[in-house]
């Protein structure tokens, strides 16, 4: 899907295991800017290379005119086709340093994050060949420079991009979506990462890993209910601990899932540690 001149959409669906019988529908949106050469903002998962050189070919580009493509986060939805769009198209990938470890070595990803059916959804590490951090530009041509913005909180090396002149934010997962499942590493650092994206200016268009395109007032409007969901989780969180200081983190968490009315599918160790990295906070913060 065009975007604007030169900005392209893909939406890529998977599933991902969720115990034996069931599997989770879920999709995430690779993006495509097409200056002199293409940047490829995030792979998709394993596999996902054929919908995107089917796309460039649609456009009247080869897949070899990707120059750059740069993983937003270390995540098997954003990294898993990484290593095959390198293989075939020998373009620099590039990523946060704090992400590297994990990009560089799934099964290091794997030990310290665990993710059912990662094996399905990355089709093997790749090497990062450019570290990016906050300040950096990358000058595509035709008009395209992506200033690179650190806005950690999902995850510590997360990068969301901006095309000042287009007006044009990619914000990867760094705005949540209320009611969905809340994922992040501390949910203080997230509020501040949404701030920052608030404020670095004029923003006509919001594209997320996880959420259809936004426009004009729907921009910072998403920023704001964004806000708004994880004060809500942090207050929950709190209002649990209180309540039940004996509760184990599975318990907080189904606690914490029905106060804020999210879907069944929030009750698993991936939320139920985003929950717990309040309680870490508040544990150095009250000796
Ligand atoms: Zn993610």
């Amino acid at each position: 899907m065009k975007v604007a001149e030169g900005i392209h959409a893909l939406k890529i669906p998977f599933r991902i295991s969720a115990g034996p019988e069931h599997s989770l529908e879920r999709f995430v949106y690779c993006y495509l800017v097409c200056g002199d050469t293409v940047c490829l903002i995030d792979s998709g998962v394993a596999g996902s290379q054929k919908v995107i050189f089917d796309y460039l070919v649609s456009i009247g580009r080869k897949p070899e005119d990707i120059s750059i493509l740069v993983l937003t986060h270390s995540h098997p939805d954003h990294m898993g086709a990484a290593r095959a769009i390198r293989e075939a198209t020998g373009c620099t990938v590039a990523a946060h340093l704090s992400e590297k470890s994990w990009i560089e070595d799934i099964d290091l990803q794997f030990r310290e994050r665990p993710v059912s059916g990662l094996e399905t959804l990355v089709a093997g590490s790749v090497k990062v060949d450019r570290v990016l951090k906050d300040g950096d530009v990358l000058k595509l041509g035709a008009g395209f420079d992506m200033e690179v913005f650190h806005t950690p909180g999902h995850s510590r090396g997360s990068l969301s991009l901006f095309l000042r002149k287009q007006k044009v934010l990619f914000c990867a997962d760094a705005v949540l979506l209320p009611g969905q499942l809340p994922i992040y590493d501390d949910n203080e650092a997230c509020t501040r990462s949404v701030n920052k994206l608030k404020y670095m200016g004029d923003i006509e268009v919001l594209l997320s890993s996880w959420d259809d395109p936004k426009r004009g007032p729907e921009v910072l409007r998403a920023m704001d209910e964004s806000l708004t969901f994880l004060r809500g989780i942090q207050r929950a969180v709190f209002e649990v601990v209180n309540e039940y200081p004996a509760a184990d983190l599975m318990a907080m968490c189904e606690q914490v899932v029905r106060i804020m009315g999210l879907p069944p599918a929030a009750l698993n160790p991936l939320v139920a540690r985003s929950l717990a990295s309040s309680l870490e906070k508040k544990r150095v913060r009250e000796p």
